[in-house]
């Protein structure tokens, strides 16, 4: 395997890191300047553990003035600046992405350890993204309310108007680190909320580079920041009253402790999954099992949206098994840089034993592993299989009862659809399921009856940019993403009451 290396060549880039000891260390932009402190977080690459850069964690002091800067001034100069100029600063942005796009790609290969497609795809539709931002704009829209329909109210009448709350702090997961930067942007600030956000620590290259671009565009540079700090010691930032909407893309467990910290403030909270995809009798069973292996092993299973649970109707159960294993074992492991490889590595050794974990549990269940189980080299793993026979072992499992943040699913048969139902929905999650098929009934009763925010019909989940809504059910969170539909989160009504009582404008019967 070459050495893993990162080099940013571009010119644009250069005030965002300096080199220290032949190693980039990448400054916070928090007080509406770039800068750099001497606590850093090392940023390994996942390919083969080695540094690849260090990024500055402010300190509170630093963090403090940055609040206060966005929050008394920021947040307004963002709102001053017309909507229809916002627009043209986004569009100014996806230019500058297109130009540096290839950085970007190399930088998400190496930093999130992402197969080269998967790293040109985010970028892509990060870039998309923007484009689309248009559309978010349509939503942010009120009503008009006439007095009449109450004797209360006779002779007056109210618009209710959408408006920004003032300054929105995201959180980013590491498995879609640029993607997840540029959504939460689009739609924070398309209504004129001012913007921090707080990269996750595996991967936080990109999220700066997009800061950097941000700004190159004409972005107000008090009205955004970037705050590298570790999670375990944001809490006194999550706290912060200056901070009016959170939100979070992360695990369960953090949305928890986000949710305790942050007192009271808007949230929008897209937390763990991990789908089921139920197969029926009359699918197409090899359509149904390369979807499903997409599924399960895209950005090797590192995906809220991946399948974790197959449940197959028992009149195909076998030979559906045998199709998707023979798909799992057409995918290549290996090397992100590799062209032809599917699936890359974890993105950390912690989540390699918790896959191997899973497997050792479920074995000792006596469950079987139809395909894979192994870990090969450092944090790459086999795309894993596991048999359930027994309903009443399904339900003890880690893998149904956690979300196992690697390429590994369960697989089991249903006899009616009662039963398909009651497998998925037992899961404390609920954010998608897939269903393959064509028996229209069936279909509509599994759509009325699963507790999710997405059901995709002949298709694996994929949330891609949001173009049709996503967002959770139960452990799985509260609020949506999707276009347009998350300036719900990041605005407040406010009713504007007219009365004109005695006016003679109404003269009712
Ligand atoms: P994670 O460990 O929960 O971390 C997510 C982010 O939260 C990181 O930036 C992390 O910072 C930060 N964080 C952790 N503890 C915090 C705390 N106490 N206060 C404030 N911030 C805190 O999740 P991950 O492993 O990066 O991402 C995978 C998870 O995200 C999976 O559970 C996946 O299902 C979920 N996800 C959900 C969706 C969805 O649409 N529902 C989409 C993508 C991912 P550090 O990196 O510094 O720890």
């Amino acid at each position: 395997m070459d050495p893993v290396g990162l080099t940013l060549k571009s010119e644009v880039f250069k005030d965002v890191f300096k080199l220290e000891d032949d190693v980039l260390v990448f400054k916070a932009f928090v007080n509406g300047e770039w800068s750099d402190y001497p606590t850093r977080i090392n940023v390994r690459s996942p390919i083969d553990g080695s540094l690849i850069a260090k990024v500055a964690v402010p300190d509170w002091e630093s963090i403090d003035r940055g609040l206060d800067l966005i929050s008394i001034k920021g947040r307004w100069t963002i709102r001053n600046i017309p909507g229809e100029r916002r627009l043209r600063i986004i569009d100014r942005i996806a230019e500058l992405m297109e130009k540096y796009r290839e950085e970007l790609v190399e930088t998400l290969i190496v930093d999130a350890g992402k197969p080269v497609r998967a790293a040109a795809s985010e970028v892509e539709a990060s870039i998309d993204r923007l484009r689309k931002a248009s559309f978010d704009l349509r939503k942010i829209e009120g009503d008009y309310i006439p007095g009449d329909w109450s004797i209360h109210t006779l002779e007056s009448e109210a618009i209710v108007r959408r408006e920004p709350y003032g300054v929105v702090l995201a959180i980013i997961p590491f498995n879609y680190p640029l993607f997840d930067t540029v959504n939460k942007f689009v739609y924070s600030i398309i209504p004129g909320n001012a913007f921090i956000v707080k990269p996750p620590s595996h991967d936080p290259l990109t999220s700066i580079l997009f800061v950097k671009l941000v700004l190159e565009a004409g972005f107000p540079k008090d009205s955004i920041a970037i705050i590298p700090l570790p999670g375990r010691e944001a809490s006194k930032l999550v706290a912060d009253r200056r901070i009016h909407v959170i939100s979070l893309t992360g695990s369960t467990k953090t949305g928890l402790e986000v949710m305790r910290n942050a007192g009271i403030k808007q949230l929008i909270m897209e937390l763990g999954g991990g789908d089921p995809a139920i197969v029926l009798a009359d699918a197409e069973i090899s359509m149904a099992a390369q979807k499903t292996a997409m599924g399960i092993a895209s950005y090797a299973g590192q995906r809220c949206d991946a399948v974790k649970l197959v449940i197959v109707e028992e009149p195909i159960y076998e030979e559906f098994k045998k199709a998707l294993v023979e798909e799992l074992s057409k995918l290549k492991v290996g090397d992100p840089r590799d062209k032809t490889t599917d699936v890359g590595p974890l993105i950390d050794e912690s989540s390699v034993n918790d896959m191997l974990e899973a497997i050792r549990e479920a074995e000792a269940y006596g469950c079987k592993i139809l395909y894979g189980g192994r870990r090969l080299n450092g944090n790459y793993v086999e795309p894993t299989l596991i048999e359930v026979t027994e309903k009443g072992v399904l339900k003890l499992l880690k893998l149904y009862r956690d979300e196992v943040f690697a390429p590994i699913a369960v697989i089991t048969k249903f006899r009616d659809l009662d039963e398909a139902i009651e497998i998925a929905n037992n899961r404390r999650y609920g954010l998608d399921a897939a269903i393959f098929g064509k028996d229209i009934d069936k279909i509509r009763k599994l759509i009325r009856f699963l507790e999710v925010g997405a059901v995709y019909i002949n298709e694996y989940p994929r949330h891609g940019i949001g173009y049709y809504p996503f967002g959770g059910r139960k452990d799985s969170g509260i609020g949506r993403e999707g276009i347009g539909y998350s300036t719900e989160y990041v605005t407040a009504t406010k009713s504007i009451i007219y009365n004109y009582r005695g006016k003679g404008i109404w003269e009712y019967l």
